[in-house]
């Protein structure tokens, strides 16, 4: 199955230092973020509860 960044869609597999997380926020929905926009600190957006992050 492959896991896509939520900001830049890159597929998480081919991304050094991806990260997936649950959403502080709400807990549920689950955040996928590739090393790049960690590193560059891109915001990202929750689609269950709008919440966005660095
Ligand atoms: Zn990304
Ligand atoms: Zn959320």
């Amino acid at each position: 199955m492959e896991v896509r960044c939520v900001t830049c869609n890159a597929d998480l597999s081919t991304v050094k230092d991806s990260l997936i997380f649950k959403c502080p926020e709400c807990g549920e929905e689950t955040i996928n973020r590739c090393g790049k926009c960690r590193k560059s600190a891109k915001l990202w957006k929750c689609k269950n509860c709008g919440f966005e992050g660095p």
